[in-house]
């Protein structure tokens, strides 16, 4: 038994199934959980000394690779000065001002501690200040795991075959309506059954927990378009895509306005942050200036704005979008190469520097329903095969894989050699049985 073997049947004991957030249990592609020891630029150590080349970064805010020496010693630097105060600092002023100067719909922000707190409180918000009950949230979007938000999600809940939750109420589930991705006549028809009953429609605006699927042309509009007709506010779920395919996001590269948007995840630069911002006159809306009531005894924790600030400032300084986008074309490029030289069926999605892996038999992935006919064994068994390299991608088909400016072509060369013999592997396997 290996170190991470022996630490996952101990972490069994009083953890359960080992792990604090379902996806690390590997239960999507059998084997049990990788303990990881450190991070250094584009590679991960586990405790038994391995090296993997990371497509994870932490699920997406390492943008900047593990363990980016500046922003190490801003941590250091400002962890001196005392963890936690629970009142206000100069660092969190600095970090609004910055997100607002970035996104400019931002015009007012409150930040919380993770993508949850941030999108719970957004559509709480959207409730308060609209006055109705009801969302619409579409299929395999996730969200966090908010008991309103918690229906027909990606991610961890599509993982494991369970759209919704065991403890979710009903009560907090009818208010939730369900559309479909990249389907607007879905979202029109919500709106025509459910006159004036819509507070918010919440969408991420580039899907990355159903695998990684583009929005069509127009569609982010039309659901703008939409929301201003029926007097709806508009929800951009930024965790993910925000400062990850640009600085200004989504709704920078789409150049849709929404309303709110949620953020997180590179927000903190690695540290548990989130946020919700948006126009003024809606956010003034939470306590103590409106009604909503919202709080936090570790919101704008001083260790977190000032990774968080050293993240966006650095983005902003090195602009590698660009470059990243490249990268990630070269990757994706070599892959589908390599599917075809073995006549795999294969095909992949890309938006900047976030990409999806399909084993399908398609040109292009854009729905759920598509996503969800997919080969989940030819995934898990390619999966085993890239883990045996020291590949690491998210341990399920239905999950978005990142390039951050710490790969360097050598790692992506090494990468395309790892997957053409997994892909030569799947022939002989497949044709031997
Ligand atoms: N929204 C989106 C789009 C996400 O991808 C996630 C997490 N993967 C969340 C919200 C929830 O964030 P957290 O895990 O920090 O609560």
């Amino acid at each position: 038994m290996n170190q991470s073997e022996l630490l996952y049947q101990q972490a069994k004991k009083h953890i359960p199934a080992g792990v604090n957030s379902p996806v690390r249990a590997f239960g999507a592609v059998g084997g049990s959980p990788i303990f990881f020891d450190h991070g250094e630029g584009a590679y991960l150590y586990d405790v038994d000394g391995k090296r993997y080349i990371d497509y994870v970064a932490s699920w997406g805010p390492l943008i900047l690779g593990h363990a980016h020496p500046e922003i190490i010693a801003m941590v250091a630097q400002t962890a001196k000065k005392g963890l936690s105060f629970g009142a206000s600092t100069e660092l969190e002023v600095k970090l609004a001002d910055k997100v607002c100067e970035l996104m400019p719909n931002i015009e007012k922000i409150r930040m919380v501690n993770s993508g949850t707190e941030a999108t719970m409180s957004a559509i709480r918000l959207a409730r308060g200040f609209t006055g109705r009950n009801k969302i619409i949230k579409f299929e395999g979007c996730y969200h966090g795991h908010a008991d309103c938000l918690l229906v027909k999600a990606g991610s961890g809940a599509l993982t494991f075959g369970q759209p919704s939750s065991a403890g979710v109420t009903p009560g907090a589930a009818n208010d939730t309506l369900i559309a479909q991705f990249n389907d607007s006549s879905s979202v029109a028809k919500l709106f025509k059954e459910n006159t004036n009953e819509v507070a918010a429609v919440i969408v991420e605006p580039i899907p990355g927990n159903m695998n990684c699927i583009s929005p069509q042309a127009g569609f982010l509009q039309s659901l703008r378009n939409l929301c201003d007709e029926h007097g709806a506010l508009l929800i951009f779920d930024e965790v993910i895509t925000g400062f990850r395919v640009g600085l200004g996001g989504a709704q920078e590269r789409f150049g849709v306005k929404p309303d709110i948007t949620t953020l997180g995840k590179i927000l903190g630069g690695g540290m548990p942050v989130g946020a919700f911002g948006g126009r003024a006159d809606i956010i003034d809306h939470i306590s103590p200036t409106g009604p909503v009531y919202q709080a936090g005894t570790l919101s704008g924790n001083p260790v977190a704005m000032a990774a968080g600030l050293k993240t966006l400032e650095l983005l902003q300084t090195l602009n590698p979008y660009k470059a990243l986008e490249a990268m990630t074309a070269k990757l994706l490029e070599g892959m589908q190469n390599a599917a075809r030289k073995h006549d795999i069926a294969f095909t992949t999605n890309q938006e900047g520097s976030m990409f999806g892996l399909f084993f399908a038999n398609a040109d292009t992935i854009t729905s759920f329903a598509e996503v969800m006919r997919c080969d989940v064994t030819a995934f898990t068994q390619f999966y085993q095969s890239m883990l045996r390299t020291g590949i690491y991608f998210g341990p399920s088909a239905y999950e978005t894989g990142f390039v951050s400016i710490a790969h360097t072509e050598a790692d992506i060369k090494a990468t395309l050699e790892a997957i053409d013999r997994a892909f030569a592997e799947m022939v002989t396997t497949t044709t031997s049985s």
